[in-house]
């Protein structure tokens, strides 16, 4: 929105829905990080060496070539490591402080939310300040960068991995339960950033449509939600969120 142009209309009212809400759930991805520069995984910017994320972010691809898949984690810590939040992640930090509940779920693995001073966002991806145990199975925070490759475990000396979900494994039973959860029970939803096709985080707009609640999309890009959401802002996260945020 350029400065000094009035906010559209349909923002206020969107604001003033969320003023009103009892039970906010959002659900955020790649994309809100985008304007803090961390590159999405669909953008132009979301290749590494020739490879697509879907062929490093295995665990066929770990077992294979584990020097490989750390050496592109180290590389998207490097990058993550310089970034700030932005004024989408700082809205929604604020928003958590003007509504009764608001659950926040990510599926991005920056660790940008808490950062912003959200307090306990649900991370359904994992978190790549964090390594596993491929042996003992202990998790750390580790942040580190470069981090030594290959990384092994300080207590078994095991090699470590990222506390990744990678495609192809099951996320946390108490994570998912607390996602859905999320969107069953609101009253508003909103959903940022996401190209919705990284399941069974795609699924939660569907969820909470089918179980009434008022359904936002802010996506500059079309995506598969906007058929089923109640309204999508096609804008940038960061540009939208600071005017949804309750007076
Ligand atoms: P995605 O890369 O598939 O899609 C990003 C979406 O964000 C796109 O639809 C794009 O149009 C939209 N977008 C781009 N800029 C935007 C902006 N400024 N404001 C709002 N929307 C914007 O990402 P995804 O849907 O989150 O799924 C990809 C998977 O990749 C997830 O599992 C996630 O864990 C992982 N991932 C995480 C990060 C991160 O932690 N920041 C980065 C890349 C990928
Ligand atoms: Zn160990």
């Amino acid at each position: 929105m350029p400065d000094g142009a009035a906010v559209p209309t349909k923002w206020n009212e969107i604001r003033q829905r969320i003023a009103d809400s009892q039970r906010l759930a959002v659900m955020t991805g790649a994309g809100i990080s985008a304007e803090s520069g961390v590159p999405t995984f669909r953008g132009a910017d979301g290749l590494w060496r020739n490879f697509r994320a879907e062929e490093l972010a295995t665990p066929e691809a770990f077992a294979r070539d584990p020097k490989l898949v750390w050496e592109w984690y180290d590389w998207r810590r490097g990058l993550i490591a310089d970034c700030a939040p932005n004024p989408g992640h700082m809205a929604l930090a604020q928003m958590a402080t003007k509504v009764p509940v608001l659950n926040l779920i990510t599926q991005n693995v920056d660790g940008l939310h808490e950062l912003a001073g959200s307090t306990d966002p649900v991370e359904m991806h994992g978190n790549i300040w964090k390594v596993r145990c491929t042996d003992c199975g202990q998790v750390s925070a580790d942040r580190r960068v470069p981090i030594p490759i290959l990384p092994r475990c300080d207590g078994c000396g095991g090699l470590l991995r990222p506390h990744i979900v990678w495609f192809g494994e099951s996320l946390d039973e108490a994570v998912l339960a607390r996602s859905f959860g999320a969107f069953e029970y609101a009253d508003i939803a909103l959903i940022i950033g996401t190209s919705g096709v990284v399941q069974p985080a795609a699924s939660l707009a569907g969820l909470a449509k089918r179980a009434g609640a008022y359904v936002v999309e802010i996506n500059p890009d079309a995506t598969p939600n906007r058929a089923l959401v109640d309204v999508t802002l096609s804008c940038a996260a960061g540009a939208v969120l600071p005017h949804l945020v309750p007076l």
